[in-house]
């Protein structure tokens, strides 16, 4: 007898071991190397507001995971949590793990965090708006030897052009799309092994969006970077991901690939505007409709 597929994709010899893939799993069970693993994660702020209720994922190394969820469903505090930035807010992780590589990150400061290899690219675009593009991009190399920081700026620049041609501009008087590629750029700098991203599409036009994400999906095919997607909008995190999961009032409510997660009624209705009958909803629509979620029916 010879070997069998199995439905993870892998090829299999009869008594069970590993001949090679077939095709990419993309089941998170499957893949083995996780960068970073969160478990039944709790967030208080201010000792009292209870806002992430045991919350666990998990980002596979290489991997773009999507993190989707509406308006104050705790996305941006899951990604403070991981990046030690809740201190500065009054937040705390009062229960739970939060491990890269295997390894605690509980008790480092933020910069220790960037050391160790994640990068927050914070929601709104933060950046030096009185330095300049390069001075910007540097100040994300901060935590870095000085060696190879020309060669880093290049690597930017190449997928950055709009950036190489004003790297002695004023960062504040760049457009918003230039301040998001800006900000990605300085994540770039600290050559981390995952970048978080808190809604990068925000506020910026269609064709611009799409571009920035073109060359999201480029850093992580060219360099393996693995990517956390924090968006609101679900049509766009849904073609980047290989993964993606749902939160809602601080908990993770549905997960899977893109496809599961396309074919749930409730995730069409209310994250993708699309009616039973397959046509798209105005966002008053969705605002006003009244039937509670199956998820947590
Ligand atoms: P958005 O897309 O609007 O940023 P989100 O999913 O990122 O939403 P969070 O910003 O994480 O949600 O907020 C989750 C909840 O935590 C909200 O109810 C919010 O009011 C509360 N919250 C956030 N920051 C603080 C803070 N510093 N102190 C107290 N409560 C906070």
């Amino acid at each position: 007898m010879g070997p069998f597929g199995a439905t993870d994709g892998s090829l299999r010899a009869t008594d069970g071991s590993f001949l090679g893939q077939m095709w990419p799993s993309t089941r998170v069970e499957d893949l083995r190397k996780f960068v970073l693993r969160l478990t039944n994660v709790e967030v208080r702020y201010d000792r009292v507001i209870l806002v992430l209720k045991g919350l666990s994922l998990e980002v596979p190394e290489g991997q773009i995971v999507a993190l989707l969820g509406a308006n104050g469903a705790g996305k941006s505090t899951t990604l403070k949590a991981i990046s030690g930035l809740l201190k500065s807010e009054d937040g705390e992780v009062s229960e739970g793990t939060i491990e890269l590589d295997g390894q605690s990150l509980a008790d480092l400061d933020p910069a220790d965090i960037v050391r160790r290899g994640i990068f927050q690219v914070i929601e709104g675009r933060r950046i030096f708006q009185h330095l300049n593009v390069e001075e910007n991009l540097l100040a994300g190399a901060h935590t870095r030897a000085r060696k190879t920081l020309k060669d880093d700026l290049q690597v930017v620049y190449s997928y950055f052009a709009p950036l190489k041609t004003r790297r002695l501009s004023t960062a504040g008087y760049l457009s918003g799309g230039e301040q998001q590629m800006l900000a990605i750029g300085r994540a770039l700098m600290a050559r981390p092994r995952l970048i978080m991203l808190d809604e990068p599409s925000l506020g910026l036009a269609p064709l611009i969006v799409q571009e920035i994400l073109e060359i999201i999906q480029r850093i992580n095919r060219e360099s393996g970077t693995t990517i956390l997607l924090v968006e609101q909008n679900a049509h766009l995190a849904l073609s980047l991901a290989s993964y993606a999961y749902l939160m809602e009032n601080g908990r993770i409510v549905l997960e899977g690939p893109p496809s599961r997660l396309r074919e749930n009624q409730d995730v069409q209705e209310f994250y993708l505007g699309l009616t039973e009958l397959g046509e798209h909803r105005s966002y008053r629509d969705i605002k006003h409709y009244k039937r509670r979620k199956r998820w947590l029916s």
